[in-house]
């Protein structure tokens, strides 16, 4: 994703500014210069950009900070609280409730999209105990019931739709109707899109609103476009009321900021960010682990959120306790690596963790990193118990190394090459050695 480049460019200039030696008028403003040309070549409009300058400004005010305050560490929090309001319409997103049937409309251009998120949604809420149910009223284009169809078998998701009614009115209510009777508490409707914005697809939107009143209007919007975000998305609410937006294909060349564009514009949050095809691939949207991963900090909540959709209950509470004492054994990582092979989730676990996901299983090189991950496992079978479950393993000499290698079939190099992997993992980790690792959001440092 594009927006790690953003972050680590503001991750710089914070610290290029922090190696100033004093840290003044002139380096913060280079500082937030280069921060506001990252931001704008990210796509984020020219408007939120300027605001986020003067709003950082107005919180620091360098004459009036007495020496011996932080000044880096005031600055850094600045920085980190206004990309936060940026993505902050201040208002909670919407969660269906299980005792009562919702409605939620999907909204969004001809190839934004919708069809695919609309199950990735329906899929998310299924795995949390909801009985969600498909309705297709899209009659505009021409394949986009048996899209929805295929989509919802495959996620065992209920569906409604028709191959010959062409009221897109008729069929909602229908399939509002059928679904409730049903007791299913989450329909989602998928309408169609338009190839550009135009009276007649908000027109038909105002409608389908009017007739099935959903709970929330979901905007779903493409990442790829770039600086047109805001313009877009500001359409869409004014057409109908848009509650919540969804961002897709960020895990393409997009460079991602008109996100934090469609948030400014629709006034609401963004939920989910889709990150792939398949119905497993997106990610809940939370703004402050997505500023913090941004910013380079790790994101907890959403590294615990997928630990446990994919790592069995009974152990994952032993495994947030290892990780937040920083400790890693060997034996820990072989297990993982035995998870990641057996559970295709695991990647996006990973990826979620700094200093892991990336190197591991790189975006399309899954194969040649299976058999990375299967060659480090053989060498590891070689290890005595001894070396396996040490929290910090001694410096393995030639030695030792010599006889692993010669143990799995291997070379030594390729024992080296395991070791710094774990290193690196170990190191990872203990820098966040002492977290909390939090519930439900909030970084925290005990
Ligand atoms: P709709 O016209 O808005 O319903 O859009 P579709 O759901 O048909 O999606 C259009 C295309 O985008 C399809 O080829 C999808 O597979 C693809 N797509 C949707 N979401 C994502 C995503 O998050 N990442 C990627 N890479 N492709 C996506």
């Amino acid at each position: 994703m594009v927006l790690a480049e953003l972050g680590g460019r503001i991750t710089r200039a914070i610290q290029q500014m922090s190696s100033a030696i004093v840290i003044d008028e002139k380096a913060l403003n280079e500082c937030l210069n280069e921060i506001t040309r990252a931001l704008l070549q990210s796509d984020v409009s020219f408007r939120l950009v300027k605001e986020l300058q003067t709003n950082i400004k107005k919180i620091v005010n360098l004459d009036d900070l007495a020496a011996g305050h932080n000044k880096r560490r005031i600055i850094e929090q600045a920085i980190f609280s206004e990309l936060c309001k940026m993505l902050d319409p201040g208002k909670p997103a919407f969660t269906p409730k299980k005792a009562k049937t919702s409605v939620v409309m999907f909204v969004g251009l001809q190839g934004a999209g919708k069809t695919t998120t609309c199950t990735k949604y329906a899929y998310y809420h299924q795995k949390k105990g909801y009985k969600p149910a498909l309705v297709c009223a899209d009659t505009f284009r021409a394949g986009a019931f048996d899209q929805l169809k295929q989509n919802a078998t495959k996620a065992k998701i209920p569906f409604y739709g028709s191959y010959t009614e062409s009221d897109p009115v008729k069929i909602a209510v229908e399939g509002v109707a059928r679904f409730k009777k049903e007791n299913c508490d989450l329909i989602i409707v998928d309408t169609s899109g338009r190839h550009k914005q135009e009276d007649s697809l908000f027109e038909e939107m105002r409608q389908l609103a009017e007739a099935t009143k959903p709970d929330v209007v979901i905007f779903v919007m493409d990442s790829s476009i770039g600086q047109a975000a805001f313009d877009q998305a500001q359409a869409f609410k004014q057409s109908v009321a848009v509650g919540a937006v969804i961002i897709t294909k960020m895990d393409g060349h997009a460079k991602g900021g008109g996100a934090l564009s469609a948030v400014a514009a629709t006034k609401s949050p963004v939920i989910l960010i889709g990150t792939g095809e398949h119905m497993d691939e997106f990610e809940v949207f939370d703004v402050k682990p997505f500023v913090s991963r941004l910013l380079g900090k790790g994101d907890w909540s959403g590294f615990v959120d997928k630990l446990q959709e994919v790592v069995p209950k009974d152990q994952q509470s032993e495994y947030l306790e290892q990780l937040s004492k920083g400790n890693i054994s060997l034996r820990i990582m072989y297990e993982q690596y035995q998870s990641m092979l057996n559970f295709g989730p695991l990647k996006q676990l990973y990826s979620s963790l700094p200093g892991m996901g990336a190197g591991m299983m790189p975006e399309g090189r899954e194969k040649e990193s299976e058999a990375k991950i299967k060659r480090y496992m053989t060498i590891m079978d070689s290890m005595t118990d001894e070396e396996l479950d040490s929290p910090n393993p001694k410096v393995f000499d030639e030695t030792r190394m010599m006889r692993i290698a010669r143990g799995s079939g291997r070379i030594v190099r390729e024992v080296k090459e395991m070791l710094e992997e774990y290193k690196k993992l170990a190191k990872s980790l203990s820098n966040m050695k002492g977290l909390k690792i939090p519930r439900n959001g909030d970084l925290m440092s005990s």
